[in-house]
């Protein structure tokens, strides 16, 4: 990557994330010349055939990549993650009047909060409880009998904390914010009515939502829900009610075919799964910085820590940006600092990183 005055510049933030230099180098390219169109991948009409395309190899990309089956549709929405707080009450309520919600950070709470203007909300499980040091018990979280969805958040990127496993919901619909989680760990899909992911994470652009959805859970569209928000109405016209988010489904596209290249999401997993260790060794290694999670709920993607004397955190911000490290503060509401080692994260930003650190504590630790 080429960055200020020639140094590499790498990102550690929550979202958007970083990309790989192969995928924006050919989106240079297709931003001056789209499949031999003579157009630009911003000026294609949404219509057309090279677009066509590209909508019918992500999908199909998607279905292998996470072994998704006919049984669920496969959409692409407007819009980030929050948005479906509320379309996940709006569409799966279905004249129930409860649904189940797990706790475990910024995201999830604010999926608490908006479902409450439609539901009502019971949690059944907090990680509040322990400070946020560890997710609840999986075994724990049984939904009641008489709740529309079980909803959780696989990993809750401000507090860092990440469910080990998907939890069993037994009869009632599991649905799942995986939007730190999904093309960076194993999901288990088939577990799940319903899972969600920003596209800005692990997929590419911020403004997209990809929405996996068994068919089971949707039914007509309802005189309630707005059209556009409707996952029925966007099934049957495949994601296009609305001229659709182009570019972000496109760039997911090129995201998917390095993916592919490299191996897959188990190559990629485990890749993901390495960079968090190392860091997470680092951490623990020391008594200068610390790791508020605790082993077995800490996630792989998105890593929040401290020094001993918090007087250092703008020290450390300002030190890792001159060395060419950018996104490292800590989320607003909780402070400190964070590391986000998303799937395209190169190894080589994380050794970096590591090494920084171990400098900078033998300097002020
Ligand atoms: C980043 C993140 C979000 C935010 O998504 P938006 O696209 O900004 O709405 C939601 N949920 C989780 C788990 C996240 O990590």
């Amino acid at each position: 990557m080429s960055g200020r005055a020639g140094m590499a510049t790498v990102s550690f933030g929550a979202g958007p994330t970083m990309l790989p230099r192969i995928v924006l180098d050919q989106v240079r390219a297709d931003l001056l010349d789209f499949a031999g169109t003579g157009l630009s991948v911003l000026e294609i009409p949404q219509s057309h055939p090279a677009v066509v395309a590209v909508y019918e190899q992500v999908e199909s990309d998607v279905r292998e990549m996470l072994g998704v089956t006919d049984e669920y549709h496969v959409l692409f929405l407007h819009a980030g993650a929050s948005t479906h707080f509320a379309m996940v009450p709006l569409n799966l309520l279905r004249g129930r009047s409860v649904s189940d919600y797990v706790h475990t950070g910024l995201w999830s709470r604010k999926a608490i909060e908006q479902a409450r203007a439609y539901t009502k909300v019971r949690i059944v499980g907090d990680a509040a409880t322990t400070g946020f040091a560890r997710v609840p018990h999986l075994g724990g979280l049984a939904p009641g009998t008489d709740s529309a969805y079980l909803h959780y958040t696989y990993c809750d990127s401000v507090r860092g904390l990440e469910f080990p496993a998907e939890p069993c919901a037994g009869e009632t619909p599991l649905v799942c914010d995986a939007t730190a989680s999904l093309f960076a760990r194993p999901v288990a899909i088939e577990r799940h009515a319903l899972v969600y992911a920003s596209a800005q994470k692990n997929l590419g652009a911020t403004g997209m939502t990809l929405v996996i959805v068994h068919r089971s859970v949707l039914g007509s569209p309802s005189a309630s829900v707005p059209l556009a928000l409707d996952y029925t109405r966007q099934a049957e016209c495949r994601s296009r009610f609305t001229t659709p988010p182009i570019f972000a489904w496109y760039l997911a596209g090129r995201v998917l075919a390095w993916m592919r290249s490299l191996g897959g999401l188990g190559v990629l997993a485990d890749q993901v799964l390495e960079r968090s260790k190392h860091l997470y060794a680092a951490l623990d290694r020391s008594d200068f910085y610390h790791s508020p999670v605790e082993d077995g709920s800490r996630s792989r993607t998105s890593i929040p820590f401290t020094t001993s004397d918090p007087a250092l955190t703008g020290t450390f911000i300002d030190e890792s940006e001159a060395a060419g490290m950018v996104g490292l503060t800590g989320h607003s509401s909780v402070g400190g600092l964070r590391a986000g080692l998303f799937t395209a994260t190169p190894d080589s930003a994380v050794l970096g990183l590591v090494a920084f650190m171990t400098d900078f504590e033998r300097r002020y630790g």
